[in-house]
């Protein structure tokens, strides 16, 4: 498709319509079941003693942080170490505060509602995924599978399509996000988020039992465990998978996954049983936000490029390669590092857009926060007319 043919899509933006605020499931277990969340004090506790530890710290992710406190107390009263909260807020595994932790002399940081990516960090860490024990019936769900792998079969057969017209282009990227691989197969890919990452061999089973051919799938370095999602990491998806399901609650795993795969996309919530689907509407309405956004910025010069501090957001070498993009484009990208990313600490410098290196994720759901256009590398790339917008939207996703 056109950038040129675009210009509307910007006008048609509805920013607050969908927007949700940047927010992991665990930001959610607050208002669920608390009693039904495995916080596996007594392994840590056990792990305290074992090494006597007189100074450690939580690090907490928001929606749990109401009961850091009383996860204080106890193990104060069962051990004898001391317990700082880390109080920074906390959205990741990519966040990991061990540097501030070790000059405070804390012998073991234990790390709550993620898993353990590929970074170093640097110092004694537990990671505690904090489980739910939901077990949601699959009934509710399979009728939207099976209309789900009906898709995927007409798209198996859908033949060559590299070579299509503006118009079929078009119609594809309304149909999905206008990728161009072909599928080689249609199972259903089974993910979750970390807190139900327990049930999927057992839904696995479940599904199989109904009539579904189930993969797993198995991501990469970033990924602990198979079948894990993260909001900035899809990397299980194959061509053999036609459609998804998520175990989990919200939508901001489904929005990534939908966006990285153009993919139909059933969700299954363990807090409540429901079932429902990712709208294909949905992932348009984004994608013509998204468009927009490179529609706004194609004249722009000056540009402020985005460095997370975060050691699991650091992309110091991709912001310096697109300091050199817009250099060979004859335009200014500046280098701001930052460790936390809001409108408050930059909507202020004059320049005319931001790049987001950081949390891929605060572009595509925080965007209209920013009095400027805030981008992705990719949507950079295709507006400076580096990459193009045919062969599918390109998520952002770190490795
Ligand atoms: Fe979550 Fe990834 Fe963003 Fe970290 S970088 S907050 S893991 S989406």
């Amino acid at each position: 498709m056109s950038l040129t043919n675009t210009s509307t899509f910007w006008l048609k933006i509805e920013p607050d319509a969908f927007r949700q605020p940047l927010q992991h499931e665990a930001m959610r277990v607050i208002s669920m079941d608390l009693d039904r969340h495995d916080f596996q004090l007594n392994e840590l506790i056990e792990r305290i003693k074992g090494h006597d530890h007189r100074l450690i710290a939580l690090q907490i992710p928001e929606g749990l942080k109401m009961q850091a406190l009383e996860m204080m107390d106890e193990i104060e009263d069962e051990t004898s170490a001391k317990v700082i909260l880390a109080a920074d807020p906390c959205y990741g595994a990519c966040d990991l505060v061990h540097d501030k932790m070790k000059s405070m002399g804390v012998e073991l940081v234990a790390h709550m509602g993620h898993s353990q990516m590929n970074i170093d960090s640097g110092m004694p860490t537990q990671f505690i995924d904090v489980t739910y024990d939901g077990d949601p019936a699959i009934d509710p769900v399979l009728p939207i599978l099976a209309q789900h792998r009906a898709i995927a079969q007409a798209r198996l057969t859908e033949g060559d399509i590299s070579e299509l017209s503006e118009e079929e282009a078009k119609n594809r990227f309304l149909d999905a996000v206008g990728r161009v691989a072909p599928l080689k197969g249609t199972k259903l890919g089974l993910v979750a988020s970390i807190q139900h990452l327990h049930l999927v061999f057992d839904y696995k089973e479940r599904f199989e039992a109904a009539g579904y051919v189930v993969e797993v799938p198995v991501g990469g370095a970033r990924l602990t465990f198979p079948g894990q999602v993260l909001g900035c990491n899809y990397s299980g998806d194959d061509d053999q998978i036609g459609h998804y399901l998520f175990l989990g609650s919200g939508d901001f795993h489904p929005i990534g996954l939908a966006l990285h795969t153009g993919k139909p996309l059933a969700m299954l919530d363990p807090y409540t049983g429901d079932a429902s689907e990712m709208g294909s509407e949905r992932i348009e309405r984004i994608l013509r936000q998204r468009f927009g956004l490179i529609m706004a910025i194609q004249e722009s010069q000056n540009f402020a490029i985005l460095i997370g501090e975060k050691p699991g957001q650091m992309r110091r070498s991709l912001a310096l390669k697109l300091k050199r993009t817009l250099e060979k484009h004859g335009k200014k990208g500046y280098l701001l590092a930052l460790e936390h990313v809001g409108p408050e600490l930059i909507d202020f410098y004059p320049v005319d857009a931001f790049v987001n290196t950081a949390c891929p994720r605060i572009a595509i759901d925080d965007f209209v926060k920013y009095a400027k256009p805030l981008v992705t590398p990719f949507e950079l790339e295709v507006a400076l007319g580096e990459k193009k917008w045919e062969t599918g939207y390109q998520f952002d996703e770190i490795p």
